[in-house]
């Protein structure tokens, strides 16, 4: 069998959130800080320019912008993100980058003065994501066509909502992996349920956005495009017990053993890297002609000095140099694509 007439296709996705509390050291007061996004993202689109894919191109990435209730509530405008900086974005969409979407479904409580992850309320998270894409294309017509949720959450309602907006690509999925709502927690964060999605794109199911539709199902025509995991043992073991310990619910661990998964920023150091490499080098070798969709994420903060000893520019920066390193050792083509490139790419 010929293997060689595969392709490796790279979708660089990056969750354009605000620098994190305690991941930066200045965090300015009562708004948030975008420094990750006005100084990260410029550097670092310079930095990593001579990582050319086998076309000769320079990486292009999905800069995934946050227009959402938490965004309306601090600056008065759902799409105020997209006004405020969009000559930084109309430069980066020059140079062959996608803009898409990263809606959060925080909600404020006023009496705890806290944001938290609005799950119970569908009418709510439905009504915020129309508002806010509305608002989206008031600045940037026609768009977004993609779509990663803050936290990866989705409900059937949610995948309905974005199919109906016209969204053509949502990537929230990372199969294998779910975060569960623990009782004694009042406020949530970080709730999520990808555990028995498939590593294939699909379209979703009316009756489950995890899955593609049944027989006699409807399907939508959004596209899920699941994140690129690894299924080492140790490394979704590291994982299940890290999660088990952040999210204070020890399910986590039983889920790794069930379905050990690790998925991990681009711009993490090289072991934390690696094992998704092995992966991916696994995935190149199988003897198929199927062309191979390699999925991944890092947010801006990572990007600019900060406080984690596994984030940063350099990072990332060689771990693409180890993905291209890694496609051109094994002599399959590698070609940098947006998000919103997929279906078009993808034989039905
Ligand atoms: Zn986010």
């Amino acid at each position: 069998m010929d293997d060689k007439a595969k392709t490796l296709y790279i979708v660089i996705g990056c969750d354009t959130d605000p620098d994190r509390q305690g991941f930066i050291d200045i965090i300015p007061g009562n708004k948030l800080s975008w420094r990750g996004m006005t100084e990260g993202i410029p550097d670092t689109k310079l930095a990593v320019m001579d990582i050319k894919d086998s076309g000769g191109k320079s990486p292009v990435f999905t800069w995934l912008m946050r227009a959402d209730d938490q965004i309306n509530i601090i600056y008065g405008a759902y799409n105020w993100v997209l006004e405020n900086y969009k000559g930084l974005i109309e430069d980066l969409e020059k140079t062959g980058d996608e803009i898409g979407w990263h809606p959060h479904f925080y909600k404020h409580n006023d009496k705890h003065g806290i944001w938290y992850q609005e799950l119970k309320d569908v009418s709510w998270q439905c009504r915020m994501l129309e508002s806010a894409h509305k608002s989206f294309g008031e600045i940037f017509p026609g768009k977004p066509r993609s779509v990663r949720t803050g936290w990866l959450y989705h409900n059937n309602e949610t995948m309905k909502k974005l199919d109906e907006l016209g969204l053509k690509i949502d990537f929230s999925a990372v199969p294998g992996l779910r975060t569960n709502p623990v009782k004694k927690i009042k406020f949530h964060y970080n709730i999520y349920d990808w555990f028995s999605t498939g590593k294939e794109c699909y379209h979703p199911s009316e009756a489950d956005y995890r899955r593609a539709a049944r027989e006699g199902e409807r399907e939508l025509s959004i596209l899920e495009v699941p994140n690129f995991t690894s299924h080492s043992w140790f490394w979704g073991m590291v994982s299940g017990f890290y999660m088990a310990g952040k999210m204070k619910d020890p399910v986590q661990i039983i889920q790794a053993i069930r379905k050990p998964t690790f998925w991990v920023s681009l711009s993490a150091g090289r072991k934390w890297f690696s094992p998704i490499i092995k992966s991916l080098a696994k995935e190149l070798r199988r003897p198929t002609e199927s062309d191979i969709f390699f999925i991944t994420y890092f947010h801006p903060d990572e990007l600019i000095e900060n406080r984690s000893k596994i984030y940063n520019r350099d990072n990332l920066k060689r771990n693409l140099k180890s993905i291209i390193n890694l496609s051109d050792r094994l002599e399959i083509p590698h070609r940098y694509i947006r998000a919103e490139d997929i279906p078009l790419l993808i034989s039905e």
